[in-house]
């Protein structure tokens, strides 16, 4: 018989079974089924037993039972007996807690797994007993690929708690978006959902270890390979953690060099100049055709829409209208109409440009062009976070592929090519609300 529980009273939820109670909610749980209180803090878990009078009796036993839960591309597993604390060790799985058994880069087997060090089921017994909460993050994009089942990692996880004799628990992104490290998802969900704590004594009591750390070639004697990545070294600096690889961690080696990307988002000066030359005018009076030139997600139709449509434009997108043999007709048909238009495409090179500049020098007007500036760097960064903003529908996604096809034949724009006037579109961000902002300055990888 399941047990009723009785509706919701504070504004902290509970959740049964990872079904998360609202005020004034109310549920029913079973046999070996977990309530939670207080988000997640405290959770009790019934157990029915057969007396020998035929009759149930049943207990509610408190944080006794492990548990899995899932927050959208989310997983997040609770060792039984974890405990909130505002200092938080976190911990990288892969190349950090542990390594391979056949040395391969990936495991050839779900048990193909060992310790990485000797050193590290000590310290994270000592991390326990000085008040830390043992926090393990891990992206395993393979769950959404389907090539890792999460029955699989689930069990791995699992088998970790066992052998490393440890207490923790464990977030998984399993997928693209604002879960997946270095994007603070995970720690925000922790902080919010989760944990609840306050605030750290000193920087040292929140800190993260991992080997995605950005380190180059031959970083240490014997340590030929560089790091695959410095996604977490990029997520301890989007949240402000103390960061150390597993050798200065669990090793005690000296701080190894290390190479951040060259983009940096937090720099990013949304008050910068917006084009050159600035003597420049961005929309004439008499009749036009405007070329852009950029990198997808390089900020060409955010730009159009603000600065050149509101003065009477007319906005020509291959996207909308599917082919360049429509864009160049719905040209011709704006210049025949007197008005003047943008043509909003990549147009790499000199040949998909040609194409606009006949169209106006057979109306007899002037072409120009928009040279937007941004970096292969900016735009996939650009890319990434409008994947992540759900308000964002007016983008397609957008994949590597177009971006590396529009590098290989890019040619910059000359004014031999017929252009009156060539100008350079800057990239400056502008954010609709402080929380679009916060996601936007964020390091992104990937
Ligand atoms: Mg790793």
């Amino acid at each position: 018989n399941p047990m009723s529980i009785s509706p919701q009273l504070g504004p902290n939820p509970s959740s049964l079974d990872g079904e998360k109670l609202g005020r004034g909610q109310s549920g029913k749980l079973s046999h070996g089924g977990t309530l939670y209180l207080v988000n997640q803090s405290h959770p009790f878990t019934l157990n029915y037993s057969l007396s020998s009078n035929g009759i149930t009796s049943s207990t509610a036993q408190r944080g006794l039972k492990s548990s899995w839960q899932q927050f959208g591309s989310l997983m997040v597993y609770t060792a039984a007996g974890v405990k909130g604390s505002d200092k938080i060790a976190g911990f990288d799985i892969d190349g950090c807690i542990i390594t391979t058994k056949s040395g391969k880069v990936f495991p050839t087997a779900p048990d193909d797994w060992k310790i990485l060090y000797p050193e590290i089921q000590p310290k994270l017994a000592s991390l326990l007993k000085k008040g830390y909460k043992v926090v393990f993050f891990t992206n395993q994009l393979g769950i959404a690929k389907g090539k890792l089942r999460p029955e699989v990692f689930k069990s791995k996880v699992e088998d970790i708690l066992v052998i490393s004799l440890s207490v923790f628990q464990v977030f998984v992104a399993t997928g693209p978006g604002i879960y997946r490290k270095p994007v603070m998802g995970m720690w925000n969900h922790l902080c919010e959902k989760v944990n609840l704590h306050k605030h750290a004594h000193t920087a040292c009591d929140l800190h993260l270890c991992s080997d995605a750390a950005g380190r180059p070639e031959n970083w240490a004697l014997g340590k030929k390979k560089k790091d695959f990545s410095c996604s977490d070294r990029l997520f301890a600096l989007n949240i402000g953690l103390q960061f150390y690889t597993p050798e200065e961690y669990f090793l005690g080696w000296k701080r190894a060099p290390y190479n951040l990307p060259e983009l940096n988002p937090t720099k990013l000066d949304s008050a910068a100049r917006l084009y050159d030359p600035p003597s420049a005018s961005l929309t004439s009076g008499d009749t036009e055709v405007i070329v852009a030139v950029g990198f997808p997600a390089s900020g060409k139709s955010t730009f159009f829409h603000t600065h050149v449509i509101p003065k009477g434009y007319v906005y020509v997108n291959r996207d909308t209208l599917g082919s360049w043999q429509n864009c160049v007709s719905a040209c011709e048909r704006a210049l025949k109409e007197g008005r003047s238009v943008t043509v909003d495409n990549t147009n790499p090179d000199p040949e998909s440009r040609k194409r606009y500049v006949d169209v106006a020098k057979a109306a007899g007007v002037p072409c120009r062009c928009f040279h937007f500036s941004a970096t292969l760097e900016q735009a996939k960064h650009n890319n990434r976070f409008r994947e992540m903003a759900p308000s964002d529908s007016k983008h397609a996604k957008v994949n590597d592929m177009v971006f590396h096809s529009y590098k290989k034949h890019f040619q910059a724009p000359a004014l031999s090519e017929g252009f009156s006037e060539i100008l350079q579109i800057h990239f400056v961000p502008s954010f609709k609300d402080k929380q679009s902002e916060t996601l936007f300055r964020q390091f992104s990888e990937g």
